[in-house]
């Protein structure tokens, strides 16, 4: 048998470090064992998947020196590679589970299903929806399809009894079949979801281990399920345990950056956040911390991943990227530095808006700078502005943080619309709202424009210096938080109307 893995990103948003920790395993699984390793695109979900995200997942996992045999950019036999350009062969599949009985059109309503859920939680127990719950009277589902009613597909999973399934890495698992529910395969848009695509594609893919996440551990059952159904072998599970924050919970951007082109622009070397991943749950045999890529793939044991929650931390990866940076030699040094922060690409945006405020050019660096740094110097002094208050301010740097994670398309338009059109529901003077921008970004406020600055800074390293500020201020409390969601929630509403309008 021909090992074969794969990496199955959805396109939404930003390139995250957990796809490129859980492509690293499945690429060192694949090379152990002289097999192949491809990538899947999994775009089911229209409204949210974009090709720049797309785009930003290949050059990202390039950037850190992975690659794949096959995928939708590089081609391969058992394409497509992208779930948007399966549809066919997943209407096939439905098809066929229809025929066999393994699966059913499900009438229920929206309205249905709340009452349905509100009853089983009621009766206490497990609340999955079961068969017995959701089947509806013959005469009742010849009416809805005769009206041309929507309906998804569901399959048919036991009412009781208990399911096993097996991951490399922890064993035999047992799950009540109380907790599955039937699962939707088709939507009523006749979309398939994750569950069906993921394993029809595998199947066809001849992927023979499915190395994922832990968050997945619960769809095993289902999964497993299916390939029954449809009557394939099952490939060989392995669910990684999951990054976390240093405070435990699942490394989330709220707490952590999580985008790979944060670690980018922050000057972090690709070989040191490989290293550093391949760390997480795993170690070399003799337990050294630095090591490169061909030596973690020449030592590589899938058994010696450890189930303890890895720990994402900030400060260890600087450390790990300092041995790498110091490990060069002074002419490989200059060279990185200079393809990191001053190719022309890059610098030339920044022209226009300093050339007209300089006297000499050794006014340039300090007045540019900023773009090219970490965090900014500042303290909460540097805040410190005559009409705004700090509960204030503090309050419009995080719903603005919120606004600026809304943005599916970084640039300078969508980010100023927004800052903007939140400052009008604030009732402050748009200049006066921005003054927190500009120190938060630029470490000043006698900066050139801060909207500007955002778009070549690129929204994780934007992100990351709000949030920066934020804390300096004096950071947010739990109930503050809550409190300030909740009146967001409003907040954002008008923003959005504002913006359709
Ligand atoms: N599309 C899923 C994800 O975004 C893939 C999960 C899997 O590997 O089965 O993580």
């Amino acid at each position: 048998m021909t090992v074969r893995t794969r990496v199955a990103p959805s396109p939404t948003g930003d390139p995250h470090v957990g796809t490129a920790y859980i492509a690293l395993f499945n690429l060192a699984f694949a090379r152990q064992h002289g097999g192949e390793f491809l990538l899947r695109i999994e775009d089911t979900d229209q409204a949210r998947s974009t090709k720049e995200s797309e785009q930003t997942i290949y050059d990202s996992l390039r950037w850190l020196g992975l690659e794949w045999d096959e995928g939708p950019d590089v081609g391969g036999d058992k394409g497509p590679y992208r779930q948007s350009e399966r549809r066919e062969i997943y209407a096939e599949y439905i098809e066929k589970i229809l025929a066999s009985g393994h699966a059913f059109k499900c009438y229920r309503t929206a309205a249905e299903l709340d009452e349905l859920r509100a009853k089983k939680q009621e009766a206490g127990g497990f609340s999955a929806l079961k068969y017995s719950d959701l089947k509806l009277d013959d005469k009742v589902v010849a009416e809805r399809e005769s009206a041309n009613a929507p309906f998804v597909v569901r399959m048919h999973v036991p009412e009781e009894g208990v399911c096993t399934f097996s991951d490399m890495l922890r064993g035999d698992i047992e799950m009540d079949w109380g907790m599955i529910d039937c699962q939707i395969l088709m939507k009523s848009d006749g979309m398939p979801t994750y569950h069906l695509a993921n394993v029809v594609d595998d199947h066809l893919m001849e992927i023979s281990h499915v190395i994922r996440g832990e968050e997945w551990l619960s769809s095993a059952p289902k999964h497993q399920l299916l390939y029954k159904y449809f009557g394939w072998d099952m490939p060989v599970l392995c669910h990684m345990p999951l990054l976390r924050n240093p405070d435990k919970s699942k490394l989330s951007k709220r707490k952590n950056p999580t985008s790979i082109l944060y670690y980018q622009r922050m000057g972090f070397m690709p070989e040191a956040l490989l290293n550093y991943l391949a760390r997480m749950g795993w170690s070399m045999p003799d337990e050294r911390e630095q090591f490169t890529r061909a030596e973690m793939f020449e030592n590589f044991d899938i058994r010696r991943v450890s189930l303890g929650g890895p720990i994402f931390d900030q400060d260890k990866l600087s450390w790990l990227n300092s041995q790498w940076l110091r490990d060069l030699s002074e002419d490989e040094f200059m060279a990185k530095f200079v393809e990191w922060g001053l190719q022309s690409d890059s610098v030339k945006p920044v022209i226009k808006h300093i050339q007209p405020r300089v006297e000499r050019l050794t006014d340039v660096v300090p007045l540019a700078g900023f773009l090219l740094s970490g965090m900014p110097d500042v303290t909460e002094e540097s805040f410190a502005h005559k009409s705004v208050e700090k509960d204030a301010m503090v309050k419009q740097l995080q719903m603005g943080l919120w606004q600026l994670e809304a943005i599916r398309h970084w640039e300078k338009s969508e980010i100023q619309a927004r800052l903007f059109a939140l400052a009008k529901t604030q009732g402050v003077k748009v200049k006066d709202f921005l003054f927190a921008y500009f120190v938060a970004v630029a470490g000043t406020a006698n900066s050139f424009s801060v909207l500007d600055s955002m778009e070549m800074i690129g929204p994780d390293m934007s992100r990351a210096r709000v949030r920066h500020a934020i804390e300096v201020l004096g950071g947010i409390s739990k109930k503050g938080m809550k409190k300030l969601d909740k009146e967001y929630r409003t907040v954002s509403e008008e923003i959005e109307t504002q913006l359709r309008a």
